[in-house]
């Protein structure tokens, strides 16, 4: 029952404005010979206790019985097609062919119309498997231009990368990429191995199965390196992380935690300070051991040297707190 504002309208019964109060009721309705139960809102007028209905009052119920009954028949939502557009950089018509539609299926689906089980889990398929939207495109493909396929093969090509790396690590980046407005690769690879430092010093574990190497410039995930590296010293802006909207369930709420302090700390700095700081740690030093300023490795960092590293600082830092963590960036970068 809601009540903060006293709400008025036109009573029909009583024949003059009275307040009225919005009720929440289920109701069961039969559709396509099945019965759903959906809860919809109801204005009671206060003193006559009839139904009334207040402005916007249905359209709220219209929208709310399409989401019940998608969530119902777990069928995709327009904001879903809207995504599945976005990543394959696809027009409602060539979309739809793709799919094997007809050609204004999509559209009709963006204005409303609710699509079949059977479509809508085509759609599902192609939002989460690039594989799978690949089998489609090549199977449509003399239904859509050669451009249009192209595009949309190449944004396939470059999902799998990103489906190629570990669940958790993509929930790392997702989740940084969330707490922090600008991201360079440099400052995503440092902000990933103090992710695993953290996450060693707090819980003695690493949140992801990567590992990184000890480049010059600090320590680097190869993967995710090539990842990202088209975006070379700028924001990464990656119209490819969408297909990640609404999962990011990848991580437990403790690996969230870790993450979103480090975002807070290390995240205030730039890709360069925080390349001095790895540049001043053990991990990243004992890695480069026989090699100069400067000249190239690929020597293996190892979750132990992380491990011991970070356990060994935790001591003398608190590492669970942001003031403990930013006290030893104070301290490395002077
Ligand atoms: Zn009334």
């Amino acid at each position: 029952m809601m009540s903060e504002k006293r709400r008025i309208d036109f009573c029909t019964t009583c024949r003059k404005e009275t307040p009225y109060t919005l009720e929440k009721q289920t109701i069961v309705k039969n559709i396509k010979d099945k019965d759903y139960t959906f809860t919809l809102t109801t204005a009671v007028c206060d003193e006559c206790g009839s139904f009334m209905s207040p402005p916007g009052l249905i359209d709220k119920n219209v929208q709310e019985m399409d989401t019940q009954y998608r969530t119902y028949e777990n069928i995709v939502s327009v904001h879903d097609i809207k995504r599945l557009m976005a990543i394959y950089k696809m027009g409602q018509g060539p979309l739809s062919l793709a799919l094997g539609f007809g050609e204004v299926t999509i559209t009709r689906y963006l204005s409303g119309q609710i699509p079949s089980k059977e479509y809508s889990d085509i759609i599902r398929n192609a939002l989460i498997s690039p594989r799978f939207m690949k089998k489609m495109l090549y199977e449509n493909r003399d239904k859509i231009t050669p451009a249009a396929y192209n595009k949309a093969i190449k944004a396939a090509e470059e999902l799998e990368d990103l489906f190629a790396v570990s669940d958790k690590i993509l929930g790392v980046i997702y989740c940084l990429f969330e707490q922090l407005t600008e991201i360079t690769p440099l400052m995503l690879q440092k902000l990933l191995y103090f992710v695993q430092g953290i996450s060693y010093a707090n819980h003695n574990t690493p949140i992801f199965p990567e590992d990184c190497q000890a480049w010059t410039h600090g320590p680097v995930y190869p993967e995710i390196y090539t990842l990202f590296k088209q975006f070379r010293y700028n924001p990464i802006e990656d119209p490819r992380f969408v297909i990640f909207e609404g999962t990011d369930d990848k991580l437990t709420v403790q690996e969230r935690h870790i993450v979103e302090l480090v975002a807070n700390t290390f995240g205030e700095y730039t890709g360069k300070p925080l390349e001095r700081i790895t540049h001043q740690e053990a991990p990243w030093q004992d890695a480069r051991k026989g090699y100069g300023d400067g000249i190239p490795s690929n020597e293996l960092i190892s979750k132990q040297s992380i491990r011991d590293y970070y356990l060994e600082k935790e001591i003398l830092y608190d590492f669970s707190s942001p003031e403990g963590i930013k006290k030893y960036i104070e301290e490395m970068c002077h």
